[in-house]
């Protein structure tokens, strides 16, 4: 580069040229696997009617990334349990689309009745997070070291297209609308092991196998004498409107032991 001045003209006559041209979609029912087919210098985006959007993070990792004494080696092997079973529980429930992001990773779902498996996915990772990672990180990393899941959900159109450069490795999938922005954004807002749903996705689900527990005396809920079945979401008020709504709804409960397949099984039958 001779002149960085040149360069940044030439750059800025090209980016406006496409900015000013007419940006155009086409609507399609489900996520496509050619999503490459779309050329990177058109501006035309495939609009996605319904997508729903699970992101899960891990709660307590900026505190792990600075304490002391802790191993690098230890760290990264926290990571990687972490993401990459987050990832693996995605892929077993249909998840179509599946990004690493940050210390968490989401997963998109599409089609009618998308956002049962999403649930079941991340009720999956969070009982499996909060039985056997969370132990097995303490163990390995120390008391201080303690770390969680969250999680956030929402469901919502969403437009997609591949942008970049041409050429290996300088291209992604960019996915602009609110599902996946609202996910990150909730379950930056959870505790360790809560999951938080949008108002508009909570209101949509239809079943009082989501909506209310199986009856057994858990930590997670505050039935009081078994086979009490009590709501297992509670109303969180959102002190910003930047999500659009202004209620979330938290859930705490994890897949209980006794009744876990069979609800989980009953949860995935909605999406039939
Ligand atoms: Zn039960």
């Amino acid at each position: 580069m001779d002149s960085v001045w040149t360069y940044m003209q030439d750059l800025r006559d090209d980016a406006k040229e496409k900015f000013d041209s007419k940006t155009t979609y086409e609507d399609r029912n489900e996520i496509p696997a050619d999503l490459d087919r779309i050329p990177l210098e058109k501006p035309h985006w495939l609009r996605i009617e319904s997508v729903v959007a699970v992101y899960g993070d891990m709660v307590g990792s900026t505190k792990l990334s600075v304490e002391p004494g802790l191993r690098a080696t230890t760290m990264a092997s926290v990571y990687e349990l972490f993401t990459a079973s987050w990832v693996r529980i995605l892929n077993e429930f249909g998840a179509k689309y599946i990004d690493i992001q940050g210390d968490g990773a989401f997963g998109l779902f599409d089609g009618e009745g998308a956002r049962y498996p999403a649930l079941c996915a991340a009720v999956t990772f969070k009982t499996f997070s909060k039985k056997w990672i969370e132990a097995w990180v303490e163990k390995k990393a120390g008391d201080d070291a303690q770390i969680a899941a969250s999680f956030g959900m929402d469901e919502y159109p969403v437009m997609v297209k591949r942008v970049g450069m041409r050429g290996e490795e300088r291209q992604n999938e960019v996915w602009a609308g609110k599902p996946i922005n609202v996910a990150v954004k909730l379950a930056a807002l959870a505790e360790g092991n809560q999951l938080l749903a949008s108002e508009r996705l909570y209101d949509a689900f239809i079943s009082d196998f989501i909506y209310m527990s199986c009856g057994c005396k858990t930590e997670d809920t505050d039935t009081t004498y078994a086979g009490e079945k009590v709501e297992l979401w509670s109303p969180l008020p959102l002190e910003s409107e930047e999500l659009g709504f202004d209620t979330a709804y938290v859930l705490k409960a994890t897949w209980c032991p006794t009744h876990g397949d069979e609800y989980c099984e009953a949860i995935l039958a909605l999406a039939d």
